[in-house]
């Protein structure tokens, strides 16, 4: 079987990063009688500095032709002031992709580690047995905010950006996650602002018409900031979490606090059901290209890592591949193999190396 991946390192930490996963992936690839064709390309500033633009045509169009897009990180201090003038459709290399090919259902799956629940904030077993996935939709809502601007208004200066949803673009994410749920432990909670949005007015109309084609999913509204409280307050009580393009990206945020470290989370963003097994997907783990640690050597491998076990999931329909890049990643903290940020002082090199040691023959 051949598999054709576009992997694109980006900015800061972002080059470095991918590297850790494209290791993993080619050990495991000539293991499970994979054939890797693996092509490299730029992204966001580094594609700015080459080209002047976030995300050349080339790139979309390799990205197209490809099963799978293994993504560093995309943005920094250098580049994140720049408009482009025709910036809703090309502000940011990554969104430009997510919206191009249409990437919708965001997946950033948390747990917590036994050999970790010492050093994270939380008091001893509060968070023992935390394993949430947060869904966030990837394709809409304000971050893709089809006007947004200056003007003046009564003599101000204002900025906006309209958040508008679809019925169709909410149906989608929300059939998606229904699904995922199902695949879990059946309980679902969606957040959302429908005290005071109308955007998100819709979205829990139409998140709970959903609801009702899964009867045996256990399934609950709720306002996002009381998610927020009660996803830290008692973490082991939650399955799924969903919500919209920046909900979802702060809440996953959140629970990487009793994951020990931002950088512990994995993501894919997918274009299809993620029941196909074959789903165009971009992996990449959920923090941004780390500015303060860049060049450093010590960015923790692990949430790409495990983005290559959702790779091998969801684009390559091989599951068992990433239970066992699961199983090694626990090993290799229960040994105490760690980088600064889980309080070690492993680098990610030879934290990846440790992790490829444990994932057997
Ligand atoms: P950040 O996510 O880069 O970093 C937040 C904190 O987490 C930092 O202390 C960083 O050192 C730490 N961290 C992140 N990844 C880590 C890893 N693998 N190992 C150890 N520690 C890790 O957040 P920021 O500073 O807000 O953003 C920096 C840049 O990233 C911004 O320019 C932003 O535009 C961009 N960004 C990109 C993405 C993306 O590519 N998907 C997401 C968010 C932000």
């Amino acid at each position: 079987m051949e598999k054709r991946l576009l992997a694109l390192g980006g900015d800061g930490i972002g080059p470095e990063i991918p590297s850790y996963g494209l290791r993993v992936t080619e050990h495991l690839a000539a293991r499970s009688g994979i054939e890797l064709s693996i092509t490299q390309g730029l992204l966001h500033g580094a594609a700015w500095e080459a080209h002047g633009t976030f995300c050349t045509s080339d790139v979309l169009q390799q990205a197209r032709a490809s099963d799978a897009i293994p993504v560093g990180a995309a943005g920094g201090p250098k580049w994140d002031h720049i408009r482009v003038p025709d910036g809703v459709r090309c502000q940011d290399g990554l969104m430009y992709l997510r919206r191009h090919l249409q990437t919708y259902l965001g997946l950033r799956p948390a747990c917590a580690w036994p050999a970790l629940l010492d050093r994270t904030p939380f008091r001893t077993g509060a968070a023992a047995h935390a394993d949430i996935l947060t869904l966030r939709e990837m394709c809409g809502g304000g971050i893709f905010a089809t006007e947004r601007g200056r003007r003046r208004v009564g003599g101000l200066r204002q900025g906006y950006d309209m958040t508008a949803y679809d019925k169709a673009e909410v149906s989608r994410f929300s059939h998606g996650a229904f699904e995922l749920a199902k695949r879990r432990r059946g309980r679902l909670v969606s957040c959302d602002k429908s005290n005071v949005m109308e955007s998100y007015k819709l979205w829990r109309e139409v998140v709970t018409k959903v609801a009702q084609d899964y009867p045996e999913i256990a399934f609950q509204n709720m306002f996002a900031d009381n998610c927020a409280y009660q996803l830290m307050m008692r973490p082991h009580d939650f399955d799924v979490v969903i919500g919209c393009n920046q909900m979802g990206d702060v809440l996953s945020d959140l629970t990487a606090v009793f994951a020990g470290s931002l950088g512990m989370l994995p993501s894919a963003c997918l274009a299809a059901n993620p029941d196909s097994g074959s789903a165009l997907g971009i992996y990449e783990r959920a923090a941004g290209s780390g500015p303060d640690i860049t060049g450093l050597g010590i960015a923790n491998p692990v949430g790409t890592i495990l983005s290559v076990g959702m790779m091998f999931t969801y684009s390559f329909a091989m599951h068992e591949v990433e239970s066992r890049i699961q199983t090694a990643v626990a090993a290799t903290l229960q040994d105490g193999i760690m980088t600064p940020d889980l309080g070690d002082s492993a680098s990610g090199a030879e934290m990846t190396e440790a992790i490829i040691d444990r994932l057997g023959p």
